[in-house]
């Protein structure tokens, strides 16, 4: 027999050769894919840091080689400083959202995987531009990514003046698509953006030469979300290592009042003595023993403060019935925030939005729109939770619905932590407390369209005696 041959592989290798796993299946759902990455980034360089964005996408058909398509997408958000460029995009799993905050990305791999894909049925260096808020140059890069060593190669730089202030980041990258096949998929995520983003502009220009257009339709931004620290029913071993290695704090009592949210001094101090820890006691100095005892009690002791939730950064309401309003056009809308609940230690936001007539095409089942930390989320609708929710534990006839029906529903969940099925990011898993807020959800605004459809109805039949 021959020997086995070991060595380890780079993430930038391991998401090379597993591209599947991120969305980049085949040439279809990768454009797709590409596209929805980058739209996140630029929605994060934006919103959440309290721009209104101005969000400009295009794709083009390469005129020689009909499978290659440069996409391009423009905003006007916070710019990257020039220093951190090349490994924001050229280095897997590097991010600057690894801070407990509810943002669109979280596994530091959107825009490298769009990179790298293009990088493999291409062959062609991305291009960055960018300008920080305030950089007084702007600066261009491209890129390519060292698929060995994870690590970016820098083709080529640019530098100029940047002498009108903008501020904001181009990203282009060419990679192998398939248009015909994503094109419904691709429009139908910018208007799911849309309507949960009635304050920007955004602009879509096909291969085609179609130009969609989302016009603002209100300076409103929700709240941008802030960081958080961990809630102590969230700990495991290994992040509780961290917060003590990187901690000031000298006792123990510091450590547990300072670097969790919801303990005072007077709750640390009640949890130390119930599960006699030394509240002096140099957090440093514990030994592996009293660490496991120290993660099972934060997650037992039942007297800590419940996660808070104001660091989240829902739609709102408000938002979600003027975006519903103005990219459907129904007869009747309404939308609801449902108060925040507690998944493993973090805090979770449910909004539920119903639209129902008017442009809305009637159809054989819901048309669910779902969505994640504000993002559309396309595929895999069959197996995501909200769907059970509509289709399985709601009885619409209940509500004076009989399908075919004109019956949208919009699905939110926010929170620091989504039980994403996969790091494709697309459905959501079947998480009881999540299932119950949906389906509460669901009954508010289902229960208010009831009463509408009733008065409507009364009204018609009022009108019928007056006419007779
Ligand atoms: P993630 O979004 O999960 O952090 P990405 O690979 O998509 O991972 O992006 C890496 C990092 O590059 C981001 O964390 C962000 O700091 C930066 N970045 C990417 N796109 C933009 C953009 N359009 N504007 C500002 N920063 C960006
Ligand atoms: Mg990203």
């Amino acid at each position: 027999a021959t020997a086995e041959k070991f060595r380890s592989i780079s993430p930038a290798e391991f998401f090379y050769r597993n591209k599947e796993i991120a969305g980049f299946a085949n040439p279809a759902r990768a454009l797709y894919q590409a596209v929805r990455e980058l739209v996140e980034n630029a929605l994060d360089a934006t919103d959440a840091h309290g721009i209104l964005p101005n969000i400009e996408v295009s794709i083009e058909r390469d005129s020689v080689k009909q499978y290659v398509y440069r996409i391009s997408v423009k905003d006007n958000g916070i710019g990257i400083p020039e220093k951190y460029i090349p490994e924001a995009f050229g280095k897997v799993l590097f991010s600057s959202k690894y801070v407990l905050r509810q943002t669109r990305g979280l596994f530091g791999l959107g825009a490298k995987m769009v990179i790298l894909y293009g990088q493999m049925t291409v062959g062609e260096p991305a291009e960055i531009i960018s300008a920080a808020i305030n950089s007084r140059r702007i600066y261009s890069y491209r890129i390519m990514i060292d698929v060995r060593e994870n690590k970016p190669i820098i083709v080529s730089k640019g530098v100029w003046p940047n002498n009108t202030g903008w501020h904001g980041t181009m990203v282009k990258v060419a990679i192998e698509g398939d248009w015909s096949r994503a094109k419904q998929k691709i429009l139908d995520y910018i208007k799911r953006t849309a309507i949960v983003t009635p304050y920007a502009n955004i602009v879509f220009k096909t291969p085609d030469g179609e130009i969609y257009t989302y016009l603002r339709v209100t300076e409103t931004i929700p709240p941008p979300p802030r960081e958080t620290k961990p809630h102590p029913h969230g700990v495991d071993l290994e992040l509780i290592k961290t917060m003590i290695s990187e901690t000031k704090a000298q006792r123990l009592i510091d450590f547990i009042s300072e670097e969790f949210q919801g303990v005072g001094n007077v709750i640390a101090e009640r949890f130390l003595t119930k599960y006699g820890f030394d509240p002096s006691k140099d957090p440093k100095t514990l030994s592996k023993e009293e660490l496991e005892l120290l993660v099972k009690a934060l997650k037992e002791f039942n007297e800590f403060r419940k996660p808070r939730a104001d660091h989240l950064s829902p739609i709102g309401a408000e938002l979600i019935k003027i975006g519903l309003n103005s990219i459907l056009k129904p007869e009747f809308v309404d939308a609801v925030t449902r108060k925040p609940v507690v998944y493993e230690g973090h805090s979770i936001i449910v909004e539920v939005g119903i639209a129902y007539g008017g442009s809305i095409q009637p159809s054989e089942e819901v048309v669910l729109l779902r969505y994640a930390n504000k993002i559309p989320l396309l595929y895999d609708e069959k197996s995501d939770v909200a769907w059970k929710v509509v289709s399985e534990n709601i009885d619409w006839s209940y509500y004076g619905i009989v399908f075919p029906a004109p019956l949208a529903i919009l699905v939110h969940i926010c929170g620091t932590k989504i039980p994403y099925k996969g790091v494709g990011k697309e459905s959501i898993a079947e998480v009881p407390v999540i299932e119950k807020e949906i389906e509460e959800g669901v009954r508010q605004v289902a229960r208010s369209l009831k009463l509408y459809l009733a008065r409507k109805q009364k009204e018609e039949e009022m009108m019928r005696k007056a006419v007779t």
